[in-house]
C-alpha cells in the first residue's frame, strides 16, 4: 500500500462541501481552534480565515510544508494519536477541533480524544459513513451497538449531511458523512471501563437474549430487579438500561 493510501490522504475538493462544512463548525475569530489532517489546506485556509488563529497537526511533512509560513497558522507535524491536545489551550478557553479524518484513525483518534475531554469544547469530523451511523444509532436499529454506546458515554452525536465519493481526489471508495460532537461536561456514567465490559459482553452475542448474553456476569434476577426482561435482545437495550446493568454488575444489590 502507498504512503498516500495508508494515511487516507483523500483531499476534498467540492467547493459546496466545504462552505457547508464551515457553516456547521461557525468558526468564530478568536476560538482556540485546531485541525487534524489539514492534508493541502481545503478546510485549513477557510478556517484560518474565520478565527484568525489556528493550530493545524499534520503527519505528513511534505504537506505540512506546503501549509506554513501563513500569519495566525502553527503547523505541528505530529501523530494526533500521541499529541497532548492540552498543550493548546490558550487563557483557558476549551479547544474546537475539527477534520476530515483519515479512516483508518477515526475511532482510535476518538478515544484518545475523549480521554483529553476536559480541554475539549466540541468536535467535526469528516467520517466514513458506516462510522457515523453507528455513533448514532437507535437501539432497535442494525447499526446500534458499541461504538454508539462508548460514544454516548462522552459526548453527545450529531450526524449532519452525507458527501459522496466524488467529492475527494482521489475518491475513497466508500461514502462519507460529517458529524458533531459535543463533550458532555458530566459524565452520564461514572465507571466508564465497567460500563464498556458490560456493552462488549452484551454485543458479542448480540443475537442472543440479553440474559443468556450476561450469563457468569449477571443472573435472570439481577437483569429484571434494573426493570429489564431477560428475554430482550442487547440491541433493543437503551443507554440507560446499560448503564443500569453495568452498575448492579459492579455493585450487586
Ligand atoms: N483535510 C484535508 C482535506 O479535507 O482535503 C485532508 C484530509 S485527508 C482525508 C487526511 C489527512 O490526515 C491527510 O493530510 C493525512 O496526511 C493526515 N493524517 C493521516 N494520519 C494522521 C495522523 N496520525 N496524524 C495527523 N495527521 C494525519
Amino acid at each position: 500500500m502507498s504512503r498516500r493510501a495508508r494515511l487516507g490522504q483523500h483531499f476534498l475538493h467540492d467547493q459546496e462541501v466545504i462552505e457547508r462544512s464551515l457553516a456547521a463548525i461557525s468558526p468564530r475569530p478568536g476560538e482556540a481552534f485546531v485541525e487534524i489532517g489539514p492534508g493541502r489546506g481545503a478546510l485549513t485556509l477557510p478556517l484560518l480565515a474565520r478565527t484568525g488563529e489556528l493550530d493545524v497537526i499534520e503527519i505528513d511533512r511534505a504537506l505540512a510544508e506546503l501549509l506554513t509560513a501563513r500569519p495566525g497558522l502553527r503547523v505541528h507535524v505530529a501523530d494526533a494519536l500521541t499529541w497532548p491536545f492540552e498543550s493548546l489551550v490558550r487563557d483557558g478557553n476549551r479547544l474546537r477541533v475539527a477534520g476530515n479524518l483519515p479512516y483508518y484513525l477515526s475511532t482510535p483518534l476518538l478515544f484518545r480524544l475523549f480521554e483529553q475531554a476536559g480541554c475539549i469544547e466540541d468536535m467535526h469530523f469528516m467520517l466514513q459513513r458506516e462510522v457515523v451511523e453507528r455513533m448514532t444509532a437507535r437501539p432497535g436499529t442494525a447499526a446500534y451497538g458499541r461504538l454508539g454506546l462508548m460514544v454516548r458515554c462522552h459526548a453527545e452525536a450529531t450526524a449532519l449531511f452525507e458527501v459522496p465519493p466524488e467529492a475527494f481526489r482521489p475518491p475513497p471508495r466508500v461514502w462519507s458523512a460529517f458529524v458533531r460532537l459535543r463533550l458532555l461536561r458530566t459524565r452520564p456514567v461514572s465507571d466508564a471501563g465497567g460500563f464498556r465490559r458490560m456493552v462488549t459482553r452484551a454485543f458479542t452475542h448480540r443475537r442472543k437474549k440479553i440474559g443468556n448474553a450476561l450469563r457468569g456476569v449477571l443472573d435472570e434476577e439481577a437483569i429484571r430487579a434494573c426493570g429489564i426482561d431477560p428475554d430482550r435482545r442487547p440491541g433493543t437495550l437503551s443507554f440507560d438500561e446499560f448503564a443500569k446493568l453495568a452498575r448492579e454488575a459492579a455493585d450487586p444489590g
